[in-house]
């Protein structure tokens, strides 16, 4: 018999697992409150619960947690994991503004979704990888409750309060797995984390934008957007071939008209493409949109070829945007002195075993 990801089972699903099994239904709220709330790591720390039952639920719950294969710790407070999934298979995930004294009561976890990427974004390490397999929404939550967990061996108030779906992989295309992570990590008798403080990040798949805006209109939706023509585009996010912009910009457009919440657009800003002709492009295409605009300048990354822009080429862009009535922000650099950007640590790591 398979056993179930007991990391992915919502509420419901241990109460019914648990009457079937011959346990009360306090019993599953007890279970829950351990996985999805304390955070734990094994059996032996539910300490409510006796060896008997818990030897009953081990029969038909797998109940495992990521294995740390790295841990990066920047100045800025950034924390970054290389985590080893149960088939050996690894991901990365970030944990930002920990131990920063302006952002005590913000700590965001930036989770992967899919292990590779099928996307191939010209200056993405993930993308340079390919793509091997969608995470199941225990190894998504796993992600958040294996750092609440660590993190509280030092500091046991720890909380995450954010969750940005901005790791490797996108995330509406694995779209039902991330839903459901999101309401497990949302559940009251889990870590709380309100729905507005979740952001997806997509580079574009038009159907599942406009499906999030149905399914679930409060969670954040942030866009790779990064060339305001097809042709750019094309070349730097190749899921825009099959949906072009004007596609996306309708989707955005219906998205605001359901959830009335503002999107983030994303703009990977290079050496190349942070002129002052691409950001009048981008205000044209951004014009009558409910959005803000995220400039970040990219880490360098080996094998992508990208330069990092100028800081004048930079503010001048931002200028021309705002000229435009469009919000804009810098991204804060993260973690610059460790490998912070998407897929770096894991590409080290494979590098280093071959
Ligand atoms: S930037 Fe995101 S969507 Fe693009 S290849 Fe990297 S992980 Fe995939």
């Amino acid at each position: 018999m398979k056993r179930i990801e007991l990391r992915g089972c919502s509420e419901d699903q241990l109460i019914e697992i648990c009457q079937r099994l011959g346990l009360q239904r306090f019993r599953a709220v007890q279970l829950f409150q351990w996985v999805q709330q304390k955070a734990v790591r094994s059996w032996d720390e539910m300490k409510n619960i006796g060896k008997k039952d818990q030897q009953l639920l081990s029969n038909h719950f797998n109940f495992y947690s990521l294995e740390k294969l790295r841990e990066q710790r920047s100045h800025d407070g950034t924390r970054k994991y290389l985590f080893r999934l149960e088939d050996g298979e690894t991901i990365e995930c970030v944990l930002m503004d920990y131990e920063r004294r302006s952002s005590r009561d913000r700590h965001t976890v930036c989770v992967s979704t899919q292990v590779g990427c099928p996307v191939g974004c010209a200056f993405c390490a993930t993308g340079l990888e390919g793509f091997r397999r969608n995470l199941s929404c225990a190894e998504i939550v796993s992600q958040v409750l294996d750092i609440t967990y660590f993190v509280r061996q030092e500091d046991p108030d720890f909380q995450v309060t954010n969750i940005v779906f901005m790791g490797m992989g996108e995330p509406l295309l694995n779209y039902d797995e991330v839903l459901k992570a999101i309401k497990l990590l949302n559940h009251d008798q889990g870590l709380k984390i309100g729905m507005r403080r979740m952001t997806v990040s997509t580079s574009g798949v038009v159907p599942n934008i406009i499906q999030l805006a149905k399914d679930n209109p409060q969670v954040g939706l942030a866009v790779s957007l990064h060339a305001a023509d097809d042709l750019k585009r094309n070349h730097l996010i190749p899921m825009n071939r099959r949906y072009p912009l004007s596609q996306l910009m309708r989707a955005c457009q219906e998205y605001t008209d359901i959830t009335h919440r503002r999107i983030t657009f994303e703009v990977a800003l290079t050496a190349e493409n942070a002129g002052e002709e691409a950001a009048l492009a981008l205000a044209g295409v951004l014009k009558g949109q409910l959005g803000h605009v995220n400039l970040i300048p990219v880490n360098p990354v080996t094998g992508t070829g990208m330069l990092r822009p100028e800081q004048e080429k930079i503010k001048r862009f931002a200028q021309v945007l705002e000229s435009a009535g469009i919000s804009v922000s810098l991204r804060e650099e993260k973690g610059t002195d460790i490998d912070a950007a998407c897929g770096q640590l894991r590409r080290q790591w494979e590098g280093e075993l071959k």
